[in-house]
C-alpha cells in the first residue's frame, strides 16, 4: 500500500460530517496524523474511534471557527500534540441560502463568519509556522458557487468569492516559501449542508435540485484533497473543480 502522507500531520475543520469527515478519513488512509475539529465533539469521538481503528494518530478539537482564539489553540494544540501541522484543510461552512429580498441578516452574519473569516482566522494562524518550516499545504473548500452567482444565493456567492480572492492573494504570498494554497470547488454534494437553509423556498429548491441529480459523495471530494496534497513538492495544483456530471 502507498501511503503518500505517511509522516504529515493534517487539520480538518468542519470534519464532524459530510466532505470534512471524508476527507479526515481519506487522509489517515493516505498515512497522516490528523486533527479533527468542529463543534459537534461527540460526532468527532466517533470518528476519532474510525481513524484510529484504521491506525492513524488522532486529536479531537473542540473548535467553533468563529472564535479566533479557539482557531489559535486548535493549531497551537496539534503542533504540540501530533508534532506539527503540514495540511490545513479549511472545510467548515455553512450554506443558508436564500433571497436578498426578505432575509434574515442573522444568515448572512453566519456564513460570512464561518466561511470567511473562520477560515481567515484558521489560515492566518496556521501559515506563519509553515512558511518558517518552508513548506506546507492549505487546502480551502470553496464551491462552484464560488465561480458562478446566482439568484438566491447571492451571499453564499459571495462569501465563497471571498475565500478565492483571499487563496489566490495568499498563493502570491507564500508560494515562493513552500506553502502551497489551494481551492477544492465542488459542485452538488450529498451531505447535510442542506439541512441548515432557514429560508423554506430556498430549502424546498435546494433539496428539488439535489433530488433531480446524481450528487457527488464526500469521498469524491476527499479524494481531490489528497490528490492536492500528495502531489511532489514542486507541482502545485492550484484549484480542482469537480461537479456531479449531471449537474449544468
Ligand atoms: P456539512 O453540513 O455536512 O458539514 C459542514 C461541517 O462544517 C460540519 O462538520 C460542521 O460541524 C462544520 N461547521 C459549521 N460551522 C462551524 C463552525 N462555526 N465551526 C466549526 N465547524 C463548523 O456540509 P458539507 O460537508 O457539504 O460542507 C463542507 C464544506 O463544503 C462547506 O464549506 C461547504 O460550503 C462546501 N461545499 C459543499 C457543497 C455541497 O454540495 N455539499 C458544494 C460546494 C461546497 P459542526 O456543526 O459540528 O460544528
Amino acid at each position: 500500500v502507498v501511503r503518500p502522507l505517511e509522516g504529515r500531520v493534517a487539520l480538518v475543520t468542519g470534519a464532524s460530517s459530510g466532505i470534512g469527515e471524508a476527507t479526515a478519513l481519506a487522509l489517515a488512509e493516505a498515512g497522516a496524523a490528523v486533527a479533527i475539529g468542529a463543534r459537534r465533539t461527540d460526532r468527532l469521538a466517533d470518528l476519532a474511534q474510525r481513524l484510529e481503528g484504521q491506525g492513524a494518530r488522532v486529536l479531537v478539537l473542540d473548535l467553533d471557527v468563529t472564535d479566533e482564539q479557539a482557531c489559535t489553540d486548535a493549531v497551537a494544540r496539534t503542533r504540540a500534540e501530533l508534532g506539527g501541522l503540514d495540511v490545513l484543510v479549511n472545510d467548515a461552512g455553512v450554506m443558508l441560502l436564500g433571497t436578498v429580498v426578505g432575509a434574515d441578516t442573522e444568515d448572512w452574519r453566519r456564513m460570512l463568519h464561518t466561511n470567511v473569516l473562520g477560515l481567515m482566522y484558521m489560515t492566518h494562524a496556521a501559515v506563519e509556522g509553515m512558511v518558517e518550516q518552508g513548506s506546507g499545504d492549505v487546502v480551502n473548500v470553496s464551491s462552484v458557487a464560488g465561480r458562478q452567482a446566482r439568484k438566491g444565493a447571492g451571499v453564499y456567492n459571495a462569501s465563497k468569492w471571498a475565500v478565492n480572492a483571499f487563496s489566490e492573494s495568499l498563493r502570491q504570498e507564500v508560494t515562493t516559501r513552500g506553502v502551497r494554497i489551494g481551492l477544492v470547488e465542488p459542485g452538488a454534494v450529498a451531505t447535510e449542508l442542506t439541512d441548515h437553509i432557514t429560508q423554506p423556498e430556498a430549502k424546498a429548491a435546494s433539496k428539488k435540485m439535489a433530488a433531480e441529480m446524481t450528487p457527488l459523495q464526500a469521498d469524491d471530494i476527499a479524494r481531490a484533497v489528497v490528490y492536492m496534497v500528495s502531489q511532489p513538492r514542486h507541482v502545485a495544483v492550484n484549484e480542482i473543480l469537480v461537479r456531479p456530471t449531471d449537474q449544468e
